[in-house]
């Protein structure tokens, strides 16, 4: 049996959006505090993520993406020097302050590591309680609190730099992964299996018809047990057949119940029943290597809760 990583940075709580803003830095001391309480900290094998290499963060998004982001970080920086405001909004719902672009680099850059440690086999699985999330973010667009695609970059990483030739991408957030999608849709090396509130934030979800990607789109309201036999009927027999060499998850906790942000009914034990499914396939087809990072969930209670029946099963404790 294998160790589990816990990948984090102090950065992460420097990247904030504003007063109230739910995408907060409290979301990761709540989960912090929750692996204190619990003692499974003690299972988790603890590391300080490094930023991402330029290079890496441009397998997945366009060099201008990148440089108009460094800019505006640059001017920002300056004008705060001088004076001016600590936070600029790139739409309604993202903004960036002074430590955003180092926050989104770490963020990235925790999922490479991650990627790198399981397939060098010093970790059997790990998750990443990264700040900003990253399923948002298109190949040449930040949106919905996301900037940089954690795991679409991570999961071309395995693909360009470490010669994998199948990997997953789960993804549970209640809302779609419209960047995900466009970064990997067509890219046949990478099968991306999602549900999702629909219609919802963003753009009433998919867009694109690309065979590797499974869809389900499932109405507010929709419970834990319903979400589970979708699961079973629609993602297994794709990923089984798929047979993937790393299993990548976006994994949001904002479909739980009590998350105002979304109206799906999940509840702790459906992300266990999700995660031990997952980590059995892992099992069969890639050696166990999983390499799950954070995205949404929003009421603290719900996604410190979520992310400790998420981290037992990975951790098998
Ligand atoms: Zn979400």
């Amino acid at each position: 049996m294998g160790a589990t990583g816990y990948f984090t940075h102090p950065d992460f709580w420097k990247h904030e959006m504003g007063p109230g803003h739910p995408e907060c830095p409290e979301r990761l001391s709540a989960i912090e505090d929750r692996l204190l309480i619990t003692g499974l900290d003690l299972a988790l094998t603890r590391r300080e993520a490094a930023p991402a290499a330029l290079a890496d963060i441009e397998l997945a998004h366009g060099r201008m993406h990148v440089a108009a982001l460094r800019g505006l970080s640059d001017v920002l920086r300056e004008d705060m020097a001088a004076g001016g405001p600590t936070h600029t909004a790139l739409d309604p719902d993202t903004s960036i302050n002074a430590w955003t672009w180092d926050a989104a680099l770490r963020s990235a850059g925790a999922a490479i590591e991650a990627t790198d440690a399981v397939i060098a086999g010093e970790l059997e699985n790990a998750f990443c309680a990264v700040r900003p999330p990253g399923h948002h973010a298109c190949r040449d667009k930040a949106m919905g609190f996301c900037f940089f695609n954690n795991v679409a970059i991570a999961a071309k990483h395995a693909v360009e730099r470490h010669g994998l030739q199948r990997v997953a991408i789960v993804d549970f957030d209640v809302h779609h992964g419209n960047g995900t999608e466009d970064i990997v849709a067509g890219d046949e090396r990478i099968l991306m299996a999602s549900f999702y509130q629909h219609p919802f934030y963003p753009e009433g979800g998919s867009i694109s018809n690309a065979p590797n990607l499974v869809n389900v789109p499932v109405p507010a309201y929709t419970k834990g047990m319903d979400v589970r036999e979708l699961i079973e009927l629609m993602w297994m027999p794709r990923l089984e057949a798929f047979k993937p060499e790393l299993i990548f998850i976006s994994a949001g906790f904002d479909a739980h119940r009590e998350d105002d942000m979304g109206q799906l009914g999940l509840v702790e034990q459906d992300y266990a029943w999700i995660t031990r499914r997952l980590k059995d396939l892992a099992d069969r087809h890639a050696q166990g290597r999983i390499v799950s990072c954070l995205e949404g969930g929003y009421n603290l209670s719900a996604l410190a809760r979520s992310v400790e029946a998420h981290l037992r099963v990975l951790a098998d404790v």
